[in-house]
């Protein structure tokens, strides 16, 4: 892999054993100090990636106003990011999971997030290469790719402009209490 695609690779999909953990992926709750623990550290770790993830901006924008998808994404719980949309009066379908289902190897289901991400991280890499790092068939990716092109084409959207990215920073920060630095000083 050249430094070039590694830089292009979303992190979370190379900190499988964080981000895939039911702690983050699932929003199960811990149910005693030692759970509670690993919790706080799986989350602190995620979040530290994700602040630094050049992917920040774009998988905030498709985790608000693109899918309603489950787990750790851009930084906020699922709870937080229907919060979020609250603030910004966002609504979006969930994901017609029995439609779209895929199995990972891990046993994992995919969504359609994990397959866009990919795609737009890897734009000149062929189908395959997608099917390969999920651990899912190509037809799965197709069909999940299908799926987030006709929902960006369909004529009556629940909102007729989603939010800006400003606006969707000024929400992030405000339900997570977390300052996202200035693009300059996120590349330095
Ligand atoms: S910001 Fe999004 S793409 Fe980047 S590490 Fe976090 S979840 Fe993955």
């Amino acid at each position: 892999m050249t430094s070039t695609t590694a830089n292009r690779v979303p992190p979370c999909s190379l900190l499988t054993e964080v981000f895939h953990h039911p702690f983050l992926e699932e929003d199960a709750s811990p149910a005693n100090a030692e759970q509670r623990r690993l919790h706080h550290t799986l989350t602190t770790r995620a979040t530290e990636v994700c602040m630094s993830c050049p992917h920040f901006d774009d998988c905030l924008e498709t985790a608000i106003s693109g899918h309603d998808i489950a787990g750790f994404v851009a930084g906020t719980t699922s709870r937080q990011r229907t919060r979020i949309r609250n603030l910004l009066h966002v609504e979006v379908k969930p994901d017609d999971m029995d439609a779209l289902v895929g199995i990972l190897s891990s046993g994992r289901q995919i969504a359609t997030h994990d397959v866009v991400r990919l795609r737009r991280a890897h734009p000149d890499e062929p189908l395959d290469f997608i099917a390969q790092s999920l651990g899912c068939s190509l037809s799965t990716v197709k069909r999940h790719l299908r799926r987030a092109r006709a929902q960006a084409c369909e004529p009556t959207p629940l909102i007729p402009r989603g939010p800006s990215r400003g606006q969707l920073i000024t929400a992030f920060e405000s339900v997570t209490r977390m300052r996202r630095a200035a693009p300059a000083a996120r590349a330095a």
